[in-house]
Formats: structure tokens, sequence, C-alpha cells
């Protein structure tokens, strides 16, 4: 009875970021199109107006969309189809996928899979793709970490991809969709033809990682943690029980485990110098090796993630030494450290984990859950 009354409360919590299984993602608005061509591939398309059905079309069929000074004008075969403020194009098919083609945009052919909405603004045309959730976390999970990965690992970054995607659908509110399809949300380049990544979707479909109090997690994560994760702390200023320093042994060995970098030693010393008091000068010279990672530099009040920031740095795990003229720093890992360390994922899965215990290794106490027992919770 506890357990149903959780989760009937979460739900709702849920039911906040996202209406249905469907989500909206703007796609290719940094581009600013005024003009494209949108090609039916497979299934049957509607064209919608706010007064209605305009037009059918099916596949292999295309339509010229264009920005006029004061409307979307639709093009088939060099006749008006009409003039728009904006318009849906619908699936009507069980399966349904389009082309983007764009001269403007130096020949670009973009597949989506599920439906498209364009809307006239001020200086473009914005496009908007309303596409089931799954298939969107399958186009995702090949734009994040492409097709090279083991099978199994292709479920787990679905899993945190669409976590990702339901705790983060207030991102563009304003600008009338959820996500958008660059890395300010997450890289999305439309659909995936690459069967091990589709599938992956499909069977971990409606999956996501909540907390202990049902809420959906942080699902951070990183290329490689060069062999110990970081707490979220030491990164940002939140606390959160799942995402804990660990030691990883999986990622040892890998193409992002190592990296070295010099630094003139003024542009360094001048840096130290000016972001804290509290460095004994001697410290810092000569050698200094840190076997575990830490938040600040000796016991100074410098952060590591502050090191990384200003001089570019792969990571914020790293020795350092000084030479005649620079610091070399022999490095560890690639990205903040926090979560799931890709490249140890990927062996964990090689190895023949499952995504299960993988997610559990890396975010301690998480539950994963399916948005679909929410569902049935909810009409209990
Ligand atoms: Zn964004
Ligand atoms: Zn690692």
């Amino acid at each position: 009875m506890i357990l149903r009354l959780f989760l009937f409360i979460s739900f709702f919590t849920f039911s906040n970021v996202v209406s249905a299984e469907y989500i909206n993602i703007g796609i290719l608005n940094s581009k600013k199109i005024t003009e494209f061509t949108f090609s039916v591939r497979a299934g049957k398309y509607a064209l919608f107006s706010s007064k209605g059905k305009v037009k059918e079309f099916n596949s292999g069929e295309s339509i010229i969309i264009k920005r006029s000074s004061t409307s979307i004008s639709v093009y088939q075969n060099g006749s008006l189809l009409g003039n728009f403020s904006k318009i849906n194009l619908m699936g009507l098919g069980w399966y349904n996928h389009f082309m983007i083609g764009s001269e403007q945009l130096d020949n670009l052919d973009r597949r989506y899979d599920d439906n498209l909405k364009v809307s006239f603004n001020s200086a473009q045309l914005t496009l908007i793709n309303n596409i089931d959730l799954d298939n969107y976390v399958a186009g995702v999970v090949e734009a994040e970490v492409g097709r090279k990965p083991p099978k199994e690992y292709f479920k787990l970054q679905a899993i945190i991809c669409r976590t990702y995607a339901l705790s983060n659908t207030h991102k563009h509110l304003y600008e009338g969709y959820n996500l958008c399809d660059e890395v300010h949300c997450q890289a999305y380049h439309g659909k995936t033809f690459f069967s091990n990544i589709v599938d992956a979707a499909m069977q971990t479909r409606g999956a996501v990682i909540v907390d202990s109090d049902i809420q959906l997690i942080t699902a951070a994560f990183h290329s490689n943690c060069g062999g110990q994760t970081v707490n979220s702390e030491d990164v940002w200023t939140k606390s959160l029980y799942y995402l804990r320093s660990i030691e990883d042994t999986f990622c040892l060995n890998k193409r992002n485990s190592t990296w070295e970098k010099e630094i003139d030693i003024g542009m360094w010393n001048n840096y130290i110098a000016s972001a804290t008091a509290s460095l004994p000068k001697d410290s810092i010279k000569g050698a200094y090796y840190s076997p575990v990672r830490s938040k600040y530099l000796l016991n100074s009040n410098l952060a590591f993630e502050d090191l990384r920031n200003k001089f570019k740095l792969r990571s914020t795990f790293f020795n350092f030494y000084e030479d005649n003229s620079s610091v070399k720093l022999m490095g560890r890992g690639y990205g903040h450290g926090v979560g799931l360390c890709q490249e140890g994922a990927m062996e964990m899965a090689a190895r023949g984990y499952t995504y299960s215990e993988i997610l559990h290794y890396y975010y301690s106490g998480v539950h994963i859950i399916d948005l679909a027992a929410l569902d049935f919770f909810k009409e209990d």
C-alpha cells in the first residue's frame, strides 16, 4: 500500500513534465531555415493547417515549405497548396518517417520519425519534431555514442537519455518545444537506422531511473573517470546520494584514460596566485601527487574544477611537476567525472554485465522503473 501511494504521488510529478509518450524536439533551429523540402519516406502524411486537413501525401511524395514575408507557403510540383501561419505534418500510417532536405544548408538530408510542426517566426521557420519518446531516445543514443559500443551498452545509454529527456522537458518551453537537438539538451540528428540501437530503445521502452523518493535522477555521465568517479558536490554544489565517488578499474587502458599537457609556468603561477590566498607557496614547487581525487588542490581553497575550466583540461584528476619554463600535467580521465563513466560502462557491457548491473554500479541506490507502471497505478 505504501509503495502504491508512492507511485501514485510520483505519477503526478511525471505528468507535470510530460503529458504523453510523445515529446516535442526543436530541430535545426540554430540553422535558421527559411525553405526546405519535406519528403515522405515511409507511411503516409497529412498536412493540417489551423482550419483542418489540407492534403494527404504518400511515400515518395514531397512538398516545398517556404517562408514568405507574412506566412508559410507550401508548394507541390510547382503549384501553391496554400499560405499558412503554422502547419502540422502528421503521420497517418503505422510507421511513418520523413526527410528534410535543404539546398540552403549544403544539401542537408535528415530523416526523422513521426510528425513535424512548422511555424512562422520573425526571422525563420521554427521546426518541431513531435515524436514518440522511444524513437527520439534511439536517435539520441546514436548521436551521443555512435555505433561502436557493445549491444548491452546501448540499453543503459537509452535509459539515461530517456531519464534526462523526461526531467528536462521544460528547457525550451518559451520557444514552444521541450528540448532542442544540440548538446545544450542532448545531441539528436534524427532517426537511427542501426538495428542494435533501435532494439535497445524498444527493449527498455519506458524505463527510467529514479531515486529513493521516486524522482527522476540527474543521470550524469562522462567519457572516462580515470579510475575514480567524483562526488557531485565536488563539481556542482548539490550533493546527491547516488552520485558518490567510486573506484572504477573498468576504464583503465582506454582511449581517454590518460592525458598530458604543458602550461607556461608564468600563466600557471599567476593564476594560482590570483585564485588562492591560502596555498603555501612552497607546496606547488616540484612534484605534486594525488593518489585519490579531491575537490581542492593540496590544502588550498583552489578547486580542481576551476583549474580545469581555466586551462581547458580534460579532467580534474592530475599530477603535476614544474620544469624550468613550464608545468607538466599528467592527467587521468576525460570529463567532469560525476556519475556513469562511459568507457568503464562499455567495458562492463563487453564483459557480460547487464545494463541494470552497470547502472547500479555507477548510480548507487537508484531504481529502474517503468513509466507504464506509473500509468497503471494512476488508473488503480
Ligand atoms: Zn536545448
Ligand atoms: Zn571510469
